[in-house]
């Protein structure tokens, strides 16, 4: 693998000492979503290695109630005041000890900050970005589920975690395989990292069909059980482009030595080929729970209940090349990708838009990739020097997109 202006870059990945050998204490930024109930369904199968500090919730502070219920956390975070001022209410009645409740993005900074040993970052989209950068500020380990923090600024995430001693471990299942699959090898030795890719629920749609796709159509996952937004990015495949991304952050690989194969079973999670020819993969079956407690208690491989992978009845594995023509959002993530500076920022603000407004009902599918391939075109290259940079041109996009969208005309 050519590794260029990345040799010996890629992520600081957890030592040894870091983990000790007791009781990890754990905060769960979106404990409310997908990823954050997988990640307590961990920590209640394994109740000796892990406690509870800090919780955050966006909207559903009903749900956070039952966590602060069951979980005792020292502190937790949600989106907005009044979700605040509710739960506080909540608590008193039920009688429960207060955590201290922050609010908004303070709030989940605040909770990152908390001291713990591990923060599993499962916040959807960039607003994961500051929390993510404060918990690597305190030299922490992140535990990263939200692709977006990597995808916007991942440069200056891994300068930030680098200068502060903290260690980013993959949650996303192909970056666990190939964490994985990468375990004791040595860097010289790597040819290509192979990102698998199901292809989504439209992978053998022909391209005019793809203008009809309706919202339903598009949040029925062939595999994964997910948040609505990631869902719309793995039938777009932007989902895989972001994922590149990411893997080229966390793995300093070129783009060149990044390749997507369409696996549509979902049991091969990713690959790794060597120099010499032969490919290492990791096989299990598609629940997130897997790659979590990976995350979060590797090197060590306890036992567990979730389901087991039999290879004599799972099936044939087949794999095809993606179609760039018909899923054009992979393509354009190669391209910011590989623009670096501030493209990539971009591509993830205005898709972020625009996935919301196709949920809404505001653009066709197809219009996704043509809201922000529009973003793309007119944003000023350049490159973020810190945080606050990210934060403006990640607005200008957003901007930029929300009146894209207004314009219209993106179905034809
Ligand atoms: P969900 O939509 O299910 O959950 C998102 C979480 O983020 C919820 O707890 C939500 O709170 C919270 N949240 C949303 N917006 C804000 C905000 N502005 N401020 C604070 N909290 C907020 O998403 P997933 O769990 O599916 O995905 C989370 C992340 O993990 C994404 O980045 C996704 O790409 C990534 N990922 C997900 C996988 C999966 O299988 N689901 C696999 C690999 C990666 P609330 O619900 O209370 O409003």
């Amino acid at each position: 693998m050519t590794r260029g202006r990345d040799r010996g870059r890629e992520a600081p990945f957890v030592p040894l000492w870091k983990w000790g050998t007791g009781m990890r204490t754990v905060t769960v930024l979106g404990a409310t979503g997908v990823i954050g109930t997988h990640t307590l369904e961990v920590v209640d199968r394994f109740p000796d290695a892990f406690t509870v500090v800090a919780l955050t919730a966006g909207r559903n502070v009903e749900r956070l109630a039952e966590l602060v219920r069951r979980y005792r956390p020292r502190f937790v975070a949600v989106a907005e005041a009044e979700g605040a001022r509710w739960l506080r209410e909540r608590l008193r009645q039920d009688g429960l000890p207060m955590p201290e409740i922050g609010v908004g993005r303070e709030g989940l900074v605040a909770a990152a900050e908390v001291p713990s040993d591990v923060v599993v970052s499962a916040v959807v989209g960039a607003a994961g970005l500051p929390a993510a950068w404060a918990a690597l500020a305190r030299g922490a380990v992140l535990a990263l589920a939200n692709k977006e923090t990597l995808v916007t600024a991942g440069d200056l995430v891994m300068a930030v975690a680098r200068r502060h001693g903290g260690s980013i471990v993959p949650v996303d299942s192909e970056h666990s395989a190939l964490f994985q699959c990468l375990m004791g090898s040595r860097r010289e030795d790597v040819r290509r990292l192979l990102l698998t890719a199901s292809g989504g629920p439209f992978r053998t749609w022909p391209k005019e069909r793809l203008a009809q796709v309706t919202v339903e159509e598009a949040l029925r996952h062939p595999n994964w059980a997910m948040g609505r937004k990631i869902t719309v990015d793995s039938a777009t495949l932007m989902n895989k482009g972001l994922e590149v991304i990411e893997a080229h952050h966390l793995f300093a690989a070129e783009y060149d030595d990044i390749e997507v194969l369409v696996h549509p079973q979902s049991v091969v999670h990713s690959l790794v080929e060597y120099r010499d020819g032969s490919m290492l993969a990791q096989l299990a079956p598609p629940d997130m729970r897997l790659p979590i407690q990976y995350a979060l208690m590797h090197p060590a491989r306890p036992e567990n209940d979730w389901p087991r992978l039999d290879l004599t009845t799972s099936g044939a594995l087949t794999f095809e090349p993606p179609d760039l023509e018909r899923f054009p959002c992979l393509r354009l993530a190669y391209d910011a990708g590989r623009a670096g500076g501030y493209a990539p920022c971009v591509l993830n603000a205005a898709n972020e838009v625009a996935v919301e407004a196709f949920l809404e009902g505001r653009l066709p599918f197809n219009g996704i990739a043509r809201v922000v391939e529009s973003v793309l075109e007119r944003h000023i290259t350049g490159t973020p020097r810190e945080l606050n940079d990210i934060v403006e041109m990640d607005a200008w996009a957003r901007g930029e997109a929300r009146s894209a969208v207004r314009k219209g005309g993106w179905g034809a």
